[in-house]
């Protein structure tokens, strides 16, 4: 998984490791606070938390759109523009007429909606007592191949060479959407405002040295994490996390591998308790079927979950481990690894 695109040096990336999610959000109001909370840009999210399974945001990404239509990256499979019934609308609540002029209505929103962001939060599947869901936090992949710079007739959206972030150039955009289509994952929005494309900026003035503080932070998303589950850095560095998560213990993977696009954004998967029957009696099978990670992230995943599984028992019994250490860590410091950005 760590091949990095011609032209780019040091390709930054992210590793989420979904077994601490609590779906708190506080990552998506980070990202919404530092950069979508103009006029034109009310129903974006460029972090989302959605639960699984389920739709997610926008509503069905995972049935429209394949990236690249082949591993040889030949031709694009480009999919559709959601609605924006399908992000779910932004809705206006009777917030005056409660706080301000006195009605005792509860606080609601003005239309009866049908469908909105998170909409299916805490929803997931199966039958009690086994019925499951998790967390899946999404951002850009700012992927080594990706299919959003393909679709742009006029070069506006690129990955930089610094660091391979993808960006959109908003002097060149003339908001056709071709990348909004293009994008497998559905991280590019239009804003309604100014008429172009926009997306996760992987908080580049932030990794630049240019946070709130004037120095260098990681993207806020990561920072504002309250179970620190995502570590930031360098994919080919052998001795930063990124690349031993990835590269050697094997255990994050990306998120719909055969959208052929290369995510630069890995996740380790979560673990299962056992079934059990309703008399309380365990069942030798995993709560969330394992097929139905799979189809998330690869027949890899199956190997990723053995090896956590087998590095807990290690910890368990007494002896060390140094994928539970670096899974384990309270120290961000240990998570990012930034000093060549
Ligand atoms: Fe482009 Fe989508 Fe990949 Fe982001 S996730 S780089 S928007 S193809
Ligand atoms: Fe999950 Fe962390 Fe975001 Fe909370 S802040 S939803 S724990 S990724």
């Amino acid at each position: 998984y760590t091949e990095t695109a011609d032209g780019v040096d040091n390709q930054i990336a992210m590793v989420l490791d979904l077994n601490k999610c609590i779906g708190c959000q506080t990552c998506t109001i980070a990202c919404k606070t530092n950069w979508t909370d103009e006029p034109g840009r009310e129903y974006m999210y460029w972090n989302n938390v959605e639960t699984k399974p389920g739709q997610g945001y926008p509503r069905g990404w995972e049935d429209v759109g394949d990236g690249w239509a082949s591993e040889d990256r030949t031709e694009r499979s480009p999919g559709e523009i959601p609605s924006i019934e399908g992000y779910g609308r932004h809705w206006e609540f009777n917030h005056e007429e409660v706080l301000l002029e006195g009605s005792d209505e509860h606080i609601a929103p003005a239309e009866d909606p049908e469908w909105g962001v998170n909409w299916e939060e805490d929803e997931g599947a199966g039958q009690y007592p086994n019925s499951y869901y998790f967390y899946l936090p999404r951002l850009c992949n700012h992927c080594t191949h990706p299919s959003c710079v393909e679709a742009c007739p006029r070069q506006a959206v690129y990955k930089r060479s610094e660091d391979g972030i993808v960006l959109v150039d908003q002097e060149r955009c003339r908001g056709y959407r071709h990348c909004v289509e293009g994008c497998p994952y559905h991280k590019i929005y239009f804003n309604m405002e100014e008429k172009t494309a926009e997306k996760c900026i992987f908080c580049y003035p932030r990794i630049e040295g240019n946070g709130p503080d004037g120095e260098q932070h990681a993207p806020a998303c990561a920072d504002s994490c309250v179970t620190m589950l995502r570590y930031v850095g360098r994919l080919d560095d052998p001795t930063g996390p990124i690349h031993k998560l990835v590269e050697e213990w094997e255990v994050a993977l990306p998120l719909h591998a055969e959208y052929h696009t290369d995510p630069n954004v890995f996740y380790v998967p979560p673990m299962s308790p056992g079934q059990h029957t309703e008399e309380g009696e365990t069942v030798d099978a995993d709560r969330i079927p394992p097929t139905y990670l799979e189809e998330l992230f690869g027949p890899d995943v199956h190997d990723a979950l053995d090896t956590l599984e087998r590095e807990r028992e290690r910890v368990r019994v007494g002896e060390d481990s140094e994928l539970m250490e670096i899974l384990t860590t309270n120290d961000r410091e240990n998570q990012y690894q930034m000093e060549v950005f």
